[in-house]
């Protein structure tokens, strides 16, 4: 049982900390005792009773003179052996539930300590409550525990005391250091009182937060230290001579982003920036800029999307832009016949492709730059964070610009990205429309259907979202391809509704796509594979089916696809059937987590919030980080103790320590460091890599 808790040695004991702590508050009187809380008193036995019933079984009663005033009687069940356990006029401390029988107080089962007459009643303690495995009881887990203890005092400290003191001045704590390990493991499994609990439970947080951002700055620095990126330099006329291109004027976020990057890329430090910015606040523009400038400066520039219909649209938008120019553009994908992607690789080991777009083929495939400048990578948080770019360059390290528009959570972006350094777009685009959002009930959904249509007449475009491409077996999800026939058959009729999900073709759905964003179609019916960076700006509103399928952060998305040009946009939610809800047995964690009333607050609650900011926040405390993500294969470290929604100010504080600890001894080869340097290998050592380090 112990095993399968993870606890081998006596000294796993040690690190097998308290789930929560049960507050038993001190009593001094009966008068204080409440009907079914955990109490302790203290009193005189005055009398002890038994009785058998006819079933044979006994019980032992304890009456006990409260000291304070007042009597509680203990009472045990098949436990004859209490009968001789405890003599009159003996001192007793005894904690349990109380009942009151109307009459008088009883506590059944209680713990007892028999104490002297003159000892002082201890002081209440706040009692560990540890995590159980089944067959296991709090009572054998706390006593080898208690056991262990002692163990304590043989473990070495890994924090260095300056910054354990440094730690204390800035979490505020009032004391001038964090505690000792020895005194914080005593503590946090003895403690005298919650205050204690606290002072332990955040020198352990700090801990786990401080390896972790020290094994992201000690990579942040090798990855660094290892090649020279090369210097993209800036000029007012590369600069006049980009900015022409782009059909609108940047917007003060932009160019305060676009500033920061080229101050970056500066630099023979290879720039390792993430840029956050909520969906539609322009980020496409920022990559751009850096992708041309690299390629103003003779070095080539990589853009990956995570779906080659991003990628496509990429390149759409690229070629559309430097048309007439000499930058040249490729799209490098796995659909590709195989003769044109070894002529494709060969021009771009020479060096004559500018800019390479493409798929996560750039990073499966052996891919060599002539002179790769930039790597800008959009919407990072489908990748997974193990696969940050591996890309092959010869002599230079590349610089990195990562992009995300699921907006993680800053406690988040810390922990994950540790090793970046953050830009955020917080301005929109002018021009942009807001977005009104509904939830759509039975009695709504004919009158929905006629206002797309309208929308339709008025020259817009529509999307018909549904969680999967076909119904399950038990029918109670619609998949794209019931949609697409029902709305052509009925509602719809008439339009010209087609048809995209992840199974078609490549180049089918390629073709799907350009036609929808040439305005040849009027209604798209699609799975989720549009969720991500589709730009079509004439396309005003969307439909989504089972909408409380999908968690916030990829609601949020797909929202973020209408409302992107200069018409109103307008999203439509139909909640999961009732009748289909009962029968369902979906693994979306959305599924699971509500009840079919709270799901449709839920979906209420989404449609009044605009900021992607915000419902990532609601998402990462909801559905836990990993779901955040998108996978839980995220390598996103498992904590211990620290909780990275809680302990925001901690995170921050001991990243900022982290830093300067790795600005001092980098490599963490000052002997006092070596117990940290251990703990990060141990703990981290597997941790993401970065660019092309490892
Ligand atoms: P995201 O950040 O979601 O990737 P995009 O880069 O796709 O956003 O931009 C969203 C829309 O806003 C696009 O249609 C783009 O052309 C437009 N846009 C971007 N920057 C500006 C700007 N400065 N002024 C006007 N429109 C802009
Ligand atoms: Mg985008």
């Amino acid at each position: 049982m112990f095993e399968r808790l993870g606890l081998r040695k006596a000294i796993d004991l040690l690190f097998h900390f308290p789930r929560s702590y049960q507050e038993v508050s001190e009593c001094k009187s009966i008068l204080e005792l409440q009907e079914g809380l955990l109490a302790t008193v203290v009193g005189l036995v005055v009398d002890i009773d038994s009785r058998f019933g006819f079933d044979g079984k006994s019980s032992v009663g304890v009456l006990l003179a409260v000291e304070g005033g007042g009597y509680v009687r203990c009472a045990w069940y098949n436990q004859p052996f209490r009968r001789e356990a405890y003599a009159i006029g003996q001192r007793l401390l005894a904690r349990g539930v109380v009942k009151s029988t109307g009459v008088a107080y009883q506590m059944r089962h209680p713990e007892i300590t028999p104490l002297d007459p003159e000892e002082p009643a201890p002081a209440a303690r706040p009692r560990p409550i540890y995590p159980l495995t089944e067959g296991l009881t709090q009572r054998v887990l706390s006593s080898a525990i208690e056991a262990a203890l002692p163990l304590a005092a043989n473990i070495e400290e890994a924090l260095p005391l300056d910054v354990r003191k440094n730690a204390a001045v800035l979490l505020k704590t009032g004391s001038d250091t964090l505690l000792p390990i020895q005194d914080a493991l005593q503590q946090i499994h003895q403690p005298v009182d919650m205050l204690q609990v606290n002072e332990a439970r955040l020198r352990f947080i700090f801990q786990e937060f401080f390896v972790l951002q020290l094994a992201l700055a000690k990579q942040r620095y090798l990855y660094q230290q290892q090649r020279p990126a090369p210097s993209i330099q800036a000029s007012a006329l590369i600069d006049a001579r980009i900015v022409k291109r782009f059909p609108f004027v940047l917007t003060e976020d932009q160019r305060k982003v676009i500033e920061e990057v080229k101050a970056d890329m500066a630099r023979t430090i290879p720039m390792n920036r993430l840029l956050q910015g909520d969906v539609g606040t322009g980020k496409t523009a920022v990559a751009q800029y850096a992708m041309l400038s690299v390629v103003a400066n003779a070095h080539q520039a990589v853009l990956m999307a995570p779906t080659e219909i991003l990628a496509r649209q990429h390149v759409r938008k690229l070629q559309e832009q430097l048309a007439g120019s000499r930058v040249e553009i490729a799209l490098l994908v796995h659909s590709m016949p195989a003769p044109d992607k070894r002529e494709l690789l060969q021009r771009i080991a020479i060096g004559t492709v500018d800019i390479v777009v493409g798929t996560q083929a750039l990073l499966s495939e052996q891919v060599e730059f002539s002179k790769l400048g930039v790597v800008v990578i959009d919407e990072q948080h489908r990748f997974g964070v193990e696969q940050r770019a591996t890309l092959r360059t010869s002599r230079t390290a590349p610089h990195y610009l990562v992009m995300t528009a699921t907006p993680i959570p800053r406690t988040l972006a810390l922990t994950l990205f540790g090793d970046l350094d953050v830009s955020t777009l917080k301005q929109r685009p002018p021009g942009q429309s807001a977005v009104q959002t509904y939830v759509l009930d039975s009695k709504m959904i004919d009158r929905w259907w006629n206002f797309v249509r309208q929308q339709v007449q008025a020259g817009r475009q529509a999307y018909v979202v549904a969680p999967r491409v076909e119904s399950d077996d038990e029918k109670d999800i619609r998949g794209a391809i019931q949609w697409w026939e029902e709305l052509n058959a009925g509602p719809l009729g008439g339009l010209r509704v087609e048809l995209l999900h992840g199974r078609l073709e490549s180049e089918e759905k390629q073709a799907v796509l350009e036609r929808f964003a040439q305005g040849s179609i009027d209604v798209l019916v699609a799975s989720t594979v549009i969720e991500v960076g589709i730009d079509v700006p004439n396309a005003s509103v969307m439909t989504i089916a089972d909408a409380d399928r999908f968690g916030l952060a990829q609601l949020h998305q797909l929202r973020g696809r209408v409302g992107r040009g200069k018409h109103a946009g307008f999203v439509g939610l139909i909640p999961t059937t009732s009748s289909s809800r009962a029968e369902s047995q979906s693994d979306s964690p959305a599924q699971t987590v509500d009840q079919p009333l709270e799901k449709v607050q839920w979906l209420e609650q989404f449609a009044k919030i605009q900021d992607g900011f915000e419902l990532a926040e609601i998402d990462l405390r909801r559905r836990g980080p990993g779901e955040i993500i998108g996978t839980r294969q995220t390598g996103l470290p498992e904590f211990r103790i620290a909780d990275i929604c809680k302990d925001e100010a901690v995170l921050i504080i001991a990243r900022n320590l982290a830093g300067q600890l790795i600005a001092a001894d980098p490599e963490l080869k000052n002997p006092d460091h070596a117990r940290l340097l251990r703990q990060v290998v141990a703990k981290h050592g597997k941790l993401m890599p970065i660019g092309d380090v490892g």
